[in-house]
Parts: structure tokens; C-alpha cells; sequence
């Protein structure tokens, strides 16, 4: 059964992927950022027994194919010629919204309003006369509140009624003035004769195009028929010279003057009535008044990071306490279950401790996506990026840099892959690649648990206060960084800054709830798949090759000789009439002993360990001895891999192999560490080498294997001077 396509489309803000879950039951993310819809997101929805395919296309405000969504959007209705466009608009912000219906419409697409937000209009006091709309559109309206699902049976209904192409083929013709309309008519006539591009376009849309300067289209154009084509832009360069003369305006802005003209002559029969007064400020307005402010602003934007660091930790602490117990009773059980070997170390060492590792800060993770979820549904998210925007620009970035470096980690627990994917909304090259190279400094998820562990075991007493410089830290290095490209390798004008400020909300619960799970889930679904893997390959790479023979035979005849003392000891401790018992706890000590400097020969031996020693000349200038030099190069794999590695690293070259402490434990007992080493290795994986994933990323976002590279370098390089530097001075200044 093959579905019939429809195509979700509107305004950014408009409550499009709210739609898009109500009618599909998905459980996209609903966020306000712009570059999240850039990827097609498709679902279906069963309707009277019909498969309903809708495909949410990106928000745009116009179709003019500036930008990377609009073009995306267009393409979609061109190519895969869906059966309608859901029109989705905000009914408290109809003028605005219908301008992309207009062209919509001037496409020929058939489509469907869905008038979302109704509760919102009438909480402000206007009233739509939708079947006075529908009329005059000559196209079928709905109402809905997409949030509470109201008015998705209707809209099913008209959906259903589109199925097959039943809907009318939009024949808009909006009048742009004698002189482009006789303009629009010559270059229409000169495409029908002779089928230039009629296959996929209107005649009449082209010409507007033509008119309109649309790159786009004349590159296609001259890439179709060059002659013709030559042709039509010199009728549309004459109009434009003539109109540039007489009313000194350029086509492009008169026929967006048109339109909207046209919408408000819509309006205002009797379509719109507007009950309160206009230039009341609303609640959203007031709100802003305060918080966006210049000064009162960035105070209140600080204390929303810091509560929310207090909040994750402060409400976190208990359950962590939970998985840790969970974890240690795991281990225990395999400890004692399992017979001594391959088998069990792998299990413990490789599965429970590395897997453990990761899934231990589920609860940080979520408590922390919580907190997330609550800024950037209420709307206070735009609001940051609309403050940080002055910021971005000292630094030779851009307002829309802001979401790429947030969605990155930039208040906490991100991810740079998305990240990366989100720059696609800069138009701008050159602060796209500066945007693209500095946003993997942000603390994203698979750091976190890194530095949530160092904190914990070597700054307890002032965990939220440290954290919280981590993440300014992050901030600070990423915009002086960007500076420094923008000076050097990416030089280049800024462009100014346009976005959308979406209106207060409170969130509701189920859509926190859905939130924080999604992204939790992601990241237990990456603990148990890609992480699983990489730790048991490193787990593998810290084991193989086994001490030679040799070795084993000396360290087992050394067993067998104490074992054998034993028997001469306790029998001189009976005489002496010593204890009972002392005599086992002490032979238990000497095999601790000789186990520890075993496991830990073999750890040196291995493939990892060896790669460890061979850094170490250079890490110590950082304070880093082999073990952690083996969670960095893992690390480079997947950053979740620091800790499980450090966790395996720890566990195998085991003190007291009994002990069930956890990590943060072993490493604050161990004695190559101490606060400054913690500080030297935070710092140096706030700023190394991206995972491998964000530098594919990169590279294929940049459009050149050499950006990758560089960031893999460039990164590298400065965390280890910046590492070296502080470990050096601290050790200087006596820490
Ligand atoms: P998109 O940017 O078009 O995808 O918009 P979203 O679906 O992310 O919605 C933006 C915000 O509007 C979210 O906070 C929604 O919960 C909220 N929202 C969506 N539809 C409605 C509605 O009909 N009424 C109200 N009051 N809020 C809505
Ligand atoms: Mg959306």
C-alpha cells in the first residue's frame, strides 16, 4: 500500500512539530531552534483504514531559497509533489503566516490551512472568521491547538479528502502593478512557448522568479537553456532598471510589498477582528522587558545555569548513589560466580566496569536534560541566544551560532554531531566553518560524566561551583578560539542577525517528560551499543598480549613459594600462641600484593599500555601517567569511553582487587593523582581532538577532509599547551 505524501510546512514557532507528533504519534523533540527540522522527518498516520504518509519539511517564513531550509522546502514540493501542503499558521500572527501561504500557493500546490494556536488568539483577543478565510483563499481551514490534539479529526478529515490528488491545483494571481504584471506576462509567454522548465515549475512562477532574482532558478535556467535564458534576464534586468528609475525600489521588494498587501486587504474583510487594543503589551512583552534586558539579562541568564547545575546535582545525588550500588552488587555476583580467567575479566573489567561506567550518570543525564527541557520549551532558550548574539558578534560569530554551540553542550550535556549539523542555518561560509571548528569545545554529554567523576572525587566540597566554571571555561575558549580564526583562517564580514522571538510558555509535563526520556534513552541506547563495543575492544587492546611465559612462571612459582612459607609461618605463630587467623590476613596482603604487580605488568605489556608509556614522556608535563593516556586515545573513539576506560584501566592494574570502591575513589587513593592533575586532565579534554564522529562531521559539513584534520590538530595542540601550562604553573605556585 503505497501511502499518499503530505507535507507539513509553516512558520518557525508555528507548533509544526507538535502537529507533526500529534497526527503521527512520533516523539520528535519539540524545540525551538532553528537547523532541528533541517533533517526530513517523516511518519505516518493510519486514517479509516488509509496510510497517511506526512513528511514535516522545514520552518521557513518565506520560499526564496536564501537560505539552506527554504531550499529544502521547495524542493521537497517540487520533487516528491506531495498530495497537499498542511499549511500550518499561527492564528495569533496571521499576516506574517500567510505570506508563505501565498506562495505556497503561487507554486500550484494544493494545499490545507491548519490554524493553529487558536487558544492563543483568543486569549489576545482576535477573532479569525475562518470560513470567510477559506472563501476568499478558495482553500479548505481548520482550526486546531495542536498542543491539546483539538482539531485533528477535522483536519484528518480534509486530509483524507485530499488523498488522490482531489484538491484543486491553486491558481493564485496576485496583481504586482502594471509594470511587473506586463513584465510577468511577456517572460510567461516566452517560458510556455517554449517549455522552458515547464515540466516542473509554473510558467508563471518562473517569471515571478525571474523577477524576484531567485538564484536558484537562473542558475537552473542558464544551466537548461543558456540562450533563453539570457534572454528572460534581460527582460527582468529592464523592468528592474526601469522600476529601480521610477520608484526607486527593486521588483523583489515590490512584489513582497504585493503581498502583503494582498493578505491585508484579506484581513480586513472581516476576516481579522481585533477586540483589545493592539498596542497592549503582552505578557510574553513584559516578561522581556526584564529578562532580555541589558543589564538585569545576563545576571538572570547566569542564575538560570547555575540553578540548573544546582538543581541536577542537588536531586541526582541519591539515585546515583542507587546505580552505583546496582553496579557494585553486578560485580560482586560475577566475581563470585564465574570461574577465574578470560571470561570473568572480560565480563568485569571489559562489560560491568566500562558499561557501568557510562550508565552510572543516567540519572545526572537526566535530571539535567530535565532542566533543559524546561528552558527551551518555555521559550527562554531564543532568549539566550537573542542575548548571547551581542556577545557572538565581538567575537566574529553570529546569533545563529548560539543554537549549534547550545545543542553542542553549551549549557550541558549536548552533542557536537548535531551540533555541527545545526551551523547549516549560518548563511554565512565563513562563520558557518568558524561556528562548525569551535563548537565541539562545548561540554557535551560524553564529557560530562567525565568531569562530574574528577569533580566529585577531587573538589566535593565545591562540585556545582566548579562545574559551573567548567562550562564558562568551555564558553571562553570557544569565542576566543573563533576570534582567533576569524583573524587568521577564516576571515570575513558578519552578517546581522534575524530570529524569531517565540512567546513565554509554560511547558507542559508530558512534553518534559517525553523530552527528557528521548534524550536519556539516546544515551543508555549509545551505553549499550557503541560503547559496549569500543570497551570491549579496548578492554582487549589493555589485555592482549599476555606476559610471556616466562613472567606468568615467575610470578606463579613466587605464589607457589609464599604459599609454601605459610605453612612454616602459621605453624611458628600456633607456637607463639599469637591470634588465630593473623597468619591468613597476612599471606592474603603478600598474594594481594603479588596480584597487583602481576595485573599491573600485564597492563603495561599490553597494546594499550604500551601506547600509554610511549605518551608518557610527553603527558607528564601534564601530570598524566600511561593509565590515563589509554582513556584519552579511547577516548578519541567516543568521549563516554574516558571514564569506562579509566574505570578498566583501574580495575585490571587493581591494588586490592576485593574492593568495590567506586572510580572517583581509586583515583583520589591513587598517588600519581592529586586536584591539579584532575584540573591539567578537564581541561585537557575540554579542548582535544573532537570524537571521530563529529570530525566525519566536520569534514563533511566543511566540505574538506582538511577542516577535520585541522580541528583533530589544531584541537590537540592547544589542550595540551593549555594543560601543560596549568599543571606546570600550579606546580610552581605549590598546588
Ligand atoms: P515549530 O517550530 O513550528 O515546530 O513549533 P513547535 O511545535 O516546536 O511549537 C512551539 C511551541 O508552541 C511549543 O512550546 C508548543 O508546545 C507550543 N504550541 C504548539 N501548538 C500550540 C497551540 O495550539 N497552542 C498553544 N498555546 N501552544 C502551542
Ligand atoms: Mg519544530
Amino acid at each position: 500500500m503505497s501511502a499518499a505524501t503530505f507535507a507539513l510546512a509553516g512558520n518557525p514557532n508555528s507548533g509544526k512539530t507538535t502537529l507533526f507528533n500529534t497526527l503521527t504519534g512520533g516523539n520528535q523533540h519539540v524545540g525551538n531552534y532553528p537547523g532541528v527540522t533541517v533533517e526530513k522527518k517523516e511518519g505516518y498516520c493510519i486514517y479509516k483504514g488509509q496510510k497517511l504518509k506526512i513528511v514535516d519539511i522545514p520552518g521557513t517564513y518565506s520560499l526564496t531559497a536564501y537560505s539552506l531550509e527554504e531550499k529544502v522546502a521547495r524542493d521537497f514540493l517540487i520533487n516528491d509533489k506531495p498530495s497537499a501542503v498542511i499549511n500550518i499558521i499561527d492564528a495569533s500572527n496571521l499576516e506574517r503566516n500567510l505570506y508563505l501561504t501565498l506562495q505556497f500557493m503561487e507554486m500550484g500546490v494544493p494545499i490545507i490551512l491548519a490554524l493553529n494556536m487558536i487558544d492563543v488568539a483568543q486569549s489576545r483577543g482576535i477573532i479569525v472568521d475562518t470560513q470567510k478565510l477559506s472563501q476568499l483563499l478558495g482553500v479548505p481551514v481548520v482550526t486546531t491547538v495542536a498542543r491539546k490534539g483539538k482539531g485533528k479529526g477535522e483536519l484528518l478529515k480534509e486530509i483524507e479528502q485530499a488523498v488522490g490528488d482531489k484538491l484543486d491545483q491553486q491558481k493564485l494571481k496576485i496583481s504586482y502593478g502594471d509594470d511587473i504584471d506586463l513584465a510577468l506576462l511577456k517572460i510567461e509567454k516566452t517560458i510556455n512557448e517554449n517549455n522552458f522548465l515547464t515540466e516542473k515549475y509554473k510558467a508563471r512562477w518562473i517569471a515571478i522568479k525571474y523577477l524576484e532574482n531567485d538564484e536558484e532558478i537562473l542558475a537552473l535556467g542558464r544551466a537548461t537553456c543558456p540562450a533563453l535564458a539570457q534572454k528572460l534576464e534581460k527582460t527582468a534586468n529592464k523592468i528592474a532598471r526601469h522600476l529601480q528609475a521610477t520608484v526607486d525600489l527593486t521588483p523583489e521588494a515590490i512584489i513582497a510589498d504585493q503581498r502583503y498587501g494582498f493578505i491585508r486587504s484579506i484581513l480586513q474583510q472581516d476576516v481579522l477582528t481585533v477586540q483589545y487594543d493592539q498596542n497592549r503589551l503582552y505578557l510574553s512583552d513584559k516578561i522581556d522587558n526584564v529578562l532580555t534586558n541589558r543589564f538585569i539579562g545576563p545576571l538572570v541568564m547566569l542564575g538560570v545555569i547555575w540553578g540548573l547545575y544546582q538543581f541536577t546535582f542537588t536531586y541526582s545525588e541519591i539515585p546515583v548513589g542507587w546505580f552505583e550500588l546496582f553496579f557494585g552488587w553486578v560485580g560482586g555476583i560475577a566475581d563470585t560466580y564465574l570461574p577465574d580467567g578470560m571470561v570473568k575479566s572480560l565480563v568485569i573489567s571489559g562489560i560491568i566496569d566500562g558499561v557501568g561506567g557510562v550508565l552510572g550518570f543516567v540519572p545526572i543525564i537526566m535530571f539535567m536534560f530535565l532542566g533543559i527541557s524546561f528552558i527551551e520549551d518555555s521559550g527562554y532558550m531564543a532568549r539566550m541566544a537573542f542575548m548571547l548574539d551581542r556577545i557572538f558578534r565581538m567575537f566574529g560569530l553570529h546569533g545563529s551560532s548560539v543554537m549549534p554551540f547550545i545543542i553542542s553542550g553549551g549549557i550541558a550535556g549536548g552533542c557536537a554531531v548535531p551540533g555541527v549539523m545545526a551551523t547549516r542555518t549560518l548563511k554565512s561560509p565563513n562563520e558557518r566553518l568558524a561556528t562548525l571548528l569551535t563548537v565541539p569545545f562545548m561540554n557535551c554529554g560524553a564529557k560530562l560524566p567525565v568531569f562530574v567523576l574528577l569533580v566529585a572525587a577531587f573538589f566535593a566540597a565545591n562540585q556545582a561551583l566548579v562545574m559551573f566554571l567548567i562550562t564558562i571555561g568551555a564558553w571562553g575558549g570557544a569565542l576566543l578560539v573563533a576570534r582567533l580564526l576569524r583573524s587568521t583562517v577564516v576571515k570575513g564580514e558578519s552578517t546581522p542577525f534575524v530570529m524569531e522571538l517565540p512567546p513565554y510558555r509554560l511547558p507542559t509535563f508530558k512534553g518534559l517528560l517525553i523530552h527528557t526520556w528521548t534524550r536519556t534513552w539516546q544515551y543508555i541506547k549509545k551505553a549499550g551499543t557503541v560503547i559496549l563495543g569500543i570497551s570491549i575492544v579496548l578492554w582487549a587492546l589493555m589485555t592482549f598480549p599476555g606476559l610471556p611465559a616466562s613472567k606468568t612462571e615467575h610470578y606463579a612459582s613466587q605464589r607457589q613459594a609464599l604459599l609454601a612459607a605459610d605453612s612454616v609461618v602459621s605453624a611458628e605463630l600456633e607456637q607463639a600462641e599469637s591470634e588465630p587467623g593473623i597468619a591468613a590476613v597476612i599471606l592474603q596482603n603478600q598474594l594481594d600484593k603479588l596480584h597487583a604487580a602481576e595485573a599491573e605488568e600485564t597492563l603495561r605489556f599490553s597494546i594499550a599500555g604500551r601506547l600509554g608509556q610511549a605518551l608518557e614522556p610527553l603527558s607528564r608535563f601534564a601530570g598524566f601517567d600511561w593509565r590515563t593516556n589509554i582513556a584519552l586515545v579511547g577516548g578519541f573513539a567516543a568521549k563516554e569511553v574516558v571514564v569506562s576506560t579509566l574505570g578498566t584501566a583501574y580495575s585490571l592494574g587493581e591494588i586490592d582487587p576485593e574492593a568495590t570502591d567506586s572510580l572517583g575513589k581509586k583515583l583520589a587513593a591513587s598517588p600519581n593523582w592529586r586536584p591539579l592533575t584532575a584540573a591539567a586532565l578537564i581541561i585537557f579534554i575540554m579542548f582535544y581532538s573532537p570524537c571521530f564522529v563529529t570530525v566525519v562531521c566536520i569534514a563533511r559539513e566543511a566540505g574538506s577532509w582538511k577542516w577535520g584534520l585541522f580541528s583533530m590538530a589544531f584541537n590537540t595542540l592547544l589542550a595540551s599547551f593549555l594543560a601543560i601550562t596549568v599543571f606546570q604553573v600550579g606546580k610552581l605556585i605549590g598546588f
